[in-house]
């Protein structure tokens, strides 16, 4: 992510709605992926500004659209008379801003539903009903079909993420990680599916068939043995398509976590221009040793819980290639 400043001078945040020392207000151009003092520009804000959902994008002056661009790929939110669910779509929604900068940050295409019926982008973030006696079906799970990412409204709530990453044993859980992954899935048929880079994901990821079977056998079996060597997760080891949607979540991670350190004076701006795959995770292994280190010393969980195998590196470069076209 970019660092932004007000026009005082005053460093500012990509969720912020004024600036904490002058008072301007302040909204977000996803167009510069700049942050600008309203009073001084001609674009409006978005509809769900003044709302619980709080979002401080904003959208060309020309532009009829209500909702900024990140806004109006929601397709559908959690019954709103439940205050929870105003709350949740608030977290869930301020994740999926994150998601949308990284990518027009990397100029991957974000074409929505409204534009393309068929296979554009929509969010649907819904509420479980299996705890309502009333309501005997419809559970929720989180997942991409044709462009419709799903949601499972209930993974805004901390407490719930965290009892479902002890129970699945996992290492990591957040919303931004969710909606990264899903965009794997997402972006794997986009770009992948019928591409000529089709070949090479399946020798590095292997072949996706009996994706169903495989995902039961994981929630049976567990992890295939020895998964760290090949899988950035034990998750990744269910499937090549899970594989893939775990690598490009990490791949987003890694990118977006960069720019940060970049933008903050620790790393030099040259080690990322370069953009030398092999330059760039030494980087990345330097930066996450001092990242858990810090969150060691205030008595944090690491932030990065991971090691990456020579495979998993490899297969990371492949994504650098196919989105920055350079390795
Ligand atoms: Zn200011
Ligand atoms: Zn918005």
């Amino acid at each position: 992510m970019k660092r932004f400043h007000c026009v005082c001078g005053q460093e500012v945040f990509f969720e912020d709605k004024a600036c904490s020392y002058c008072n301007n207000p302040l909204g977000f151009n996803p167009d510069t992926l700049k942050m600008v003092v309203l009073t001084r520009s001609t674009l409006r804000t978005c509809g769900l500004r003044d709302h619980a959902v709080g979002c401080n994008w904003l959208i060309a002056a020309g532009d009829s659209h209500k909702q900024c661009r990140s806004c109006r790929l929601t397709r559908t939110v959690p019954a709103q008379d439940i205050p929870i669910n105003v709350r949740r779509w608030s977290v869930l929604e301020s994740a999926k801003r994150r998601l949308v900068y990284s990518l027009i940050a990397l100029g991957l295409p974000v074409v929505s539903r409204t534009q393309d019926l068929n296979y554009g982008l929509a969010f649907d973030f819904l509420e479980d009903q299996r705890t309502n006696p009333l309501v005997k079906k419809s559970l929720v799970y989180t997942g991409h079909h044709n462009g419709v990412i799903t949601l499972h409204a209930v993974e805004a709530d901390e407490a719930h993420r965290v009892t479902a990453r002890e129970q699945l044993n996992e290492r990591y859980r957040t919303v931004l990680g969710h909606l990264r992954h899903e965009s794997g899935h997402y972006y794997w048929d986009k770009l992948i599916h019928n591409s000529a880079w089709y070949s090479r994901f399946r020798s590095l990821f292997g072949d996706e068939e009996n994706y169903r079977q495989a995902l039961d056998y994981y929630y049976a079996c567990g992890p295939a043995p020895h998964w760290q060597k090949r899988h950035i997760s034990a998750y990744a080891s269910s499937h090549p398509w899970e594989d893939w949607a775990e690598t490009w979540a990490h791949y987003l991670h890694i990118m977006d976590t960069l720019e940060t350190a970049t933008e903050f004076g620790l790393i030099q701006q040259d080690a990322v221009d370069a953009s030398g795959f092999t330059l760039l995770m030494q980087e990345w292994r330097q930066l996450t040793l001092m990242m858990n280190a810090l969150n060691r010393s205030m008595g944090q969980r690491d932030a990065y819980p991971f090691t990456l195998s020579r495979q998993v590196i490899v297969k990371l470069r492949f994504i650098h290639q196919l989105v920055i076209g350079s390795d």
